[in-house]
Formats: structure tokens, C-alpha cells, sequence
């Protein structure tokens, strides 16, 4: 593409994406897609040649857009908002053409000084207290723009915990680095991001979850009494991340109670308002924060509310020093002139490289106007309420916690399967999308206004959707005729009949959403390396399933470390798992999240005999020594256990699983319980 061209066709991309845009509406907000689609809609191989640009832009609508969830639209409430705008888009265009990797002043001045004065800007736009802001010249501090909220908590998890090693080794002398850190303690509550978890797991660090109150607020009492029982068990309380508007339903930890606490116990304060922190830029709202003076750090995305797209995470800290201590590596070809007088963000991250993001956060502060963005949460939050006015005047639903911000938590009153089934009854219709969360046992729909263009009359059809799916499930006779109209806008043509057979009864199918929320008791689904730790997806898939027997699916059962041995690569459970057994029912395609409920389907069906060989050889026919060699080889036909009715029970079915620990054990086909039986 020459330059003549790239005008050419640089606006005609324009033209499409302001095409999509404006016509979102008509898309179907989540894809009606299997997993391995777009295997069929493409080639097996690249092209030798290079191709014409405009087949390849024909490929758009016929290969990507099939699979797009659309998050710009209207009627996309999942998650939290993902916003875009004009002025971001193109701060990033530009972005992108200079394309500057500015991980030092050096390596390109502008990027690192726009990015210190545009966070000075969005620190006292949000009312931060001065000691955050580059500015302050009686401070260390500063902010710094990281990929996402994850980054911001790993990261000062990182410099906390190297502070906390440096003071405690500064006044005792009786510990190694290493013992000092496995003794180090963090906190968070019961209803923090799985980042947090996560932050924990990869810092090496204890994170203790502490319960929330019935607001789903962190208080202090409960945190003083944790700390003082680690500190009896010889922990070293540490860091505590606190949370600004949490994911399940938008709660506020009590900073001014739990404030005071970690700064007399020494304890770095991070604040992960990753969604609520654009809401700070309205003084209304700020009251959340009171307390946010005891904080060390604090984090929001402007990737989420505030319409610059992702990536972009604005991240402030107290004190710079810890980072530089923490990340700060120095080598020679990084030097340069200035080192020492500029900011060189590199030792302030994890990675070397970085995008000059501060671009589109500029273009957008600059475009909207402080009054253009308080008017946009504003009008966020009004139909957040709108909304909840709505289910509120509906005696069938419940909101079970309140309403903050832009998002709303609701429910059927009753218990869960209901509500689990009208909302896997939505989501599998596409015309609008929401995912759940889990409160305090309670299984909730969060409703989040997220995009720019909804309309109150988006709202009512979105609630009329809803309504009218809840009749269909109770089969509410008196709302079916209401029902014609709200299907008959359906992109799908599904007969009531196809629909039934996909009846939630039948199958304990999420979709994607709760495997994607992101919340509570959920993100065990997400997790890709924890399945790693599994012989075959089976045993992952019961090892997170822990519902009795009696209930499908499936219970929880010991895990075999015995095999990791064997299996010496890291496996992704798309290919490494799965392949391993040809004769079973699932594609090698497929990610975890679209395939657990799908085993665990097939696998309680009652009909289906999971047989599981890495090696076609008969277990008996070898040696003792080759079978201590080969201790994957395994072989499964699972029985029955307790009173089921198949005559399967009663015969000792085999189910031969060689391990070098456990010698033969039997499973049953159901729950996974071992199963007693003479071998
Ligand atoms: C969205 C969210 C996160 C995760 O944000 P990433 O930028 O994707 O890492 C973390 N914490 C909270 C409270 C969130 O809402």
C-alpha cells in the first residue's frame, strides 16, 4: 500500500467504522457463533501473495463480524463499560503512526512529559490530594498511565512487598529475604476483582479475603481484628487493596475506617476504582472516596468509563521511590543525557516498552471538557436509574443491593435457578447481553448502562426483553402475546420448538457470561494455568464443580498430581488436554470457558463412558518397572456409584487408574467419588 492508497483506503476505514457505530443497534450484541467457526471461513494457510486490500476488507463483515460481541452497543450491559470515542480513536491513530516505545524521557520526551502533565490533569480532575501529583515538588509522587487495573495491583503489590522486606530487614536481622516474604500477609475483601487473587498468586504473597459487611463493604473492625490475629501468628500484614466500586455489584470499601488502620500498622493502602474512578470526576460522587488520603496508590481505567478505549489505566502513587526500588534495573544501553532529571516510566512498569497513550487520554480531557464528561457519567447514572426504577416497580424482581453509579444488580425473588434461567435464556437470544455475579450465596444479574449511545428507549426494550423471556420461562400464558412482538425483531428465526430444546433444563449452559463475569466465586472458570494442574479436562472440570451427586453435575474428587510428572509441558487446555483422548465428543477447538459446561455435560449424562488412554497398551500386559515407567497409562470406564437404577452398577465396571501413588482406583461416573471395589 503506497501513500496514495493508504488515503484512499485510510478513509474508507473511517467511512466503516463510523457505518458500525452508527449502526450498531441492528447487530446482534453477542455472536450466535460455535467455537472453531471461523476455522471454516478461512484459509489453512497465509498467503504467498500479497492480496488486494479490498478483499480483504470484504473479509470483515464475513469472517470477524460474525464473531464480534458487540460493545459498543446499546444493548450490551455485561461487564462494565468499554467505552470509545471519536477523540480517542484518533489520539490513538496518531498514536499508533509515531509509534514511539517511550521507556525512556530519551526514547521519546513527549510521550513521558504528556503523560505526567495529562495525569496531573486527571489526578485533580478526580480531586486526588496533591501529594499524587507530579507537580507537587514537596512529593514523590506521581501518576503513570499502566495497560490495565490487574497491572496497577500487581504492581504496587510488587513495590509493597519489596518495601516491606527492605523495613523489616532494616530492624531485624534474624530473617532472610525469603522468610521475610513468606511471612508477609495481604487483604482484601471478600468481594475485590480476581485480580487481586491473582496479584497474590503471582506475588508470592498470602492475600486473606476478608468478609464484607452487609453493604458488601470492607469496615475496619474486621481488618484490625485479622491483622491483630496474623500478627499473633507471626505474619507480617503488609498491603491491602481496597476496592471503589466492586465488580459483583458496584459496593465501596469504608476507606475512612480501614484508612487510619493501614497506616498504623504500616500496611501500603492500594485503591482499585478501576470502573468508579471516572465517576470521581463529578464532586458528587466523592464521597466514595473519603479516606483516600491513607492510600499509597490508587488506580481507575479511563479504558472503562471514561471513553478513552483500552488500553488505559491511569495509576497514581504517594511515593515514586518504591517503585524505582522495585522495578529499577538500569542497564547501560538505557541510559542517557537526562537520566536521573526525567521520569524514565520503565522503572515504573513491569515491561521495557510502552504504547504513548497519553495521547488519547489528552485528545479526550481536551475534546469533552471536564463539563462534557461530568455530563456523560451524569447521564450514565440517570439511566442506570431509570432502569432500576423499572425493576423496582415490577413485584416479581428484587434488587439486592443497592444501586450505584451505572450499574444495577437484580434478581427474581425466590431462588437462583430462575434468575440463572432467564438469564441464560437472554443471552442465548443475543439481543441484549448481561452477565451475573454471585452476592453473598444470591445469584444476581448485573445490569450495567455502558454504552454512549443508549437511549431511555433502548432501556425499555431491553426491559421488555426481559420481562417478556422471564414469562416465557414460567410460562406465563397472559404475556405471550406480548412476546410475538418483542421476538419478532429477532435476527434469528428459532422456532419456540428449536427454543425448548435448548431449554435451560436440559442444559446447565452459562453461554459465556458467567464463565466471563469476572466476579466472586466465578473467575475459577478463567483460569487457564490452574487447569494445567490437571491430567485432562475431566478432572479440572470436577475438581471446579462442587456439587453433590444428587444434583448434577458433578462433585468434587481428589486430584492426581501423579501424572503432572509425565505431562512436562504446560498445557493449554485447548489442544493439550483434549488431544489426548481422540474418542471423545469435544473438538480440539474450544477454550476452557466454552468447554467445561460441555464435559460436564456429556459426562453426567448417565449414557456416556469416558475412556481415557494416553498409551493403547493393556495395564497388565507390562512389567512392574514399565508400568512405574508409563504411570499415565490409564484407562477409565467409569461406573456407577450408590442406587442408581442402570444395571451398570452392579457389575464391577473398570475404571483402572494406574498412578504410582494411589495404586487402582475406581471412580464413580457420576460425582467423581472413588468407589470401593476388589481389584
Ligand atoms: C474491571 C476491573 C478490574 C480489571 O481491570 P483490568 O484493567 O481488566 O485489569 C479490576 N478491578 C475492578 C474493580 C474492576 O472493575
Amino acid at each position: 500500500m503506497d501513500f496514495e492508497e493508504y488515503r484512499k483506503h485510510g478513509k474508507e476505514m473511517v467511512d466503516y467504522i463510523a457505518d458500525y457505530l452508527k449502526n450498531i443497534r441492528e447487530r446482534r450484541v453477542l455472536p450466535n457463533v460455535k467455537p472453531g467457526y471461523m476455522r471454516h471461513l478461512v484459509p489453512d494457510s497465509a498467503p504467498q501473495d500479497g492480496e488486494d486490500w479490498n478483499v480483504i476488507m470484504e473479509d470483515v463483515e464475513r469472517v470477524i463480524m460474525p464473531g464480534v460481541t458487540h460493545w459498543q452497543s446499546p444493548h450490551m450491559h455485561a461487564y462494565f463499560p468499554a467505552l470509545n470515542s471519536f477523540p480517542s480513536l484518533l489520539g490513538d491513530m496518531l498514536a499508533d503512526a509515531i509509534n514511539c516505545i517511550g521507556f525512556t524521557w530519551a526514547s521519546c520526551p513527549a510521550a513521558t512529559e504528556l503523560e505526567t502533565i495529562v495525569m496531573d490533569w486527571l489526578g485533580k480532575m478526580i480531586g486526588l490530594p496533591s501529594e499524587f501529583l507530579h507537580s507537587n515538588k514537596h512529593a514523590m509522587g506521581g501518576g503513570v498511565i499502566q495497560t490495565t487495573a490487574s497491572d496497577c495491583t500487581f504492581v504496587t503489590l510488587l513495590a509493597a512487598r519489596s518495601d516491606a522486606i527492605r523495613h523489616y530487614r532494616a530492624n531485624n536481622n534474624d530473617l532472610e529475604d525469603a522468610e521475610v516474604n513468606a511471612r508477609l500477609v495481604a487483604y482484601c475483601s471478600d468481594q475485590a476483582h480476581s485480580s487481586v487473587e491473582k496479584a497474590g498468586l503471582i506475588g508470592l504473597v498470602k492475600m486473606r479475603f476478608l468478609p464484607s459487611d452487609e453493604n458488601l463493604s470492607l469496615r475496619g473492625e474486621i481488618l484490625q481484628t485479622a491483622i491483630n490475629e496474623d500478627l499473633q501468628a507471626g505474619l507480617i500484614p503488609f498491603y491491602l487493596c481496597a476496592t471503589l466500586g466492586t465488580t459483583g455489584a458496584c459496593a465501596f470499601d469504608n476507606l475512612r475506617e480501614i484508612g487510619p488502620i493501614c497506616e498504623s500498622e504500616g500496611i501500603w493502602m492500594h485503591i482499585d476504582a478501576a470502573y468508579a474512578g471516572t465517576a470521581f470526576i463529578c464532586p458528587e460522587y466523592r464521597k466514595f472516596m473519603t479516606g483516600v488520603e491513607y492510600a499509597q496508590s490508587f488506580a481507575f481505567n479511563p479504558s472503562k468509563w471514561m471513553m478513552v478505549h483500552f488500553d488505559c489505566s491511569a495509576m497514581w502513587v504517594k511515593n515514586s521511590g518504591a517503585l524505582h526500588r522495585t522495578f529499577n534495573v538500569d542497564p547501560l544501553y538505557l541510559k542517557h543525557e537526562n537520566s536521573g532529571a526525567a521520569i524514565d516510566y520503565m522503572h515504573w512498569q513491569i515491561a521495557l516498552s510502552r504504547r504513548f497513550r497519553a495521547l488519547k487520554l489528552w485528545f479526550v480531557i481536551r475534546s469533552f471538557g471536564v463539563d462534557g464528561l461530568q455530563k456523560h457519567i451524569r447521564e450514565g447514572v440517570r439511566l442506570a436509574r431509570y432502569f432500576e426504577e423499572k425493576v423496582k416497580n415490577d413485584p416479581r424482581f428484587e434488587i439486592p443491593a443497592e444501586r450505584h453509579l451505572g450499574m444495577v444488580v437484580f434478581r427474581l425473588k425466590g431462588d437462583n435457578a430462575q434468575t440463572e434461567a432467564l438469564l441464560q435464556t437472554l443471552n442465548r437470544g443475543g439481543k441484549l447481553h448481561m452477565v451475573p455475579a454471585s452476592i453473598k450465596g444470591k445469584y444476581i444479574i448485573r445490569f450495567t448502562v455502558t454504552s454512549t449511545y443508549t437511549l431511555e428507549q433502548d432501556i425499555d426494550r431491553d426491559w421488555n426483553i426481559i420481562k417478556q423471556t422471564y414469562a416465557r420461562i414460567v410460562r406465563d400464558d397472559s404475556a405471550e402475546s406480548l412476546e410475538d412482538e418483542v421476538f419478532e425483531e429477532a435476527h434469528e428465526k428459532e422456532t419456540v420448538k428449536e427454543k425448548e430444546k435448548t431449554s435451560w433444563k436440559k442444559n446447565r449452559e452459562f453461554g459465556m457470561s458467567l464463565v466471563l463475569s469476572n466476579v466472586p466465586m466465578s473467575p475459577k472458570f478463567v483460569n487457564g494455568s490452574y487447569a494445567a494442574f490437571f491430567d485432562n479436562m475431566l478432572e479440572f472440570a470436577k475438581e471446579i464443580t462442587r456439587t453433590d451427586c444428587t444434583e448434577r453435575p458433578i462433585r468434587l474428587s481428589p486430584r492426581r498430581r501423579t501424572h503432572l510428572r509425565d505431562q512436562s509441558k504446560q498445557q493449554t487446555l485447548d489442544i493439550g488436554s483434549l488431544s489426548a483422548n481422540r474418542n471423545h465428543p469435544f473438538s480440539k477447538q474450544g477454550s476452557l470457558d466454552s468447554k467445561v459446561e460441555e464435559i460436564l455435560e456429556s459426562y453426567s449424562n448417565g449414557g456416556y463412558v469416558i475412556k481415557y488412554e494416553l498409551y493403547p497398551k493393556d495395564l497388565s500386559a507390562l512389567t512392574e518397572n514399565e508400568q512405574e515407567e508409563n504411570d499415565t497409562v490409564l484407562k477409565i470406564e467409569v461406573p456407577v456409584h450408590t442406587n442408581s437404577a442402570t444395571s451398570e452398577t452392579t457389575g464391577k465396571k473398570k475404571v483402572e487408574t494406574k498412578d504410582a501413588s494411589n495404586g487402582v482406583r475406581m471412580f464413580c461416573k457420576h460425582c467423581g467419588h472413588p468407589v470401593d471395589v476388589d481389584v
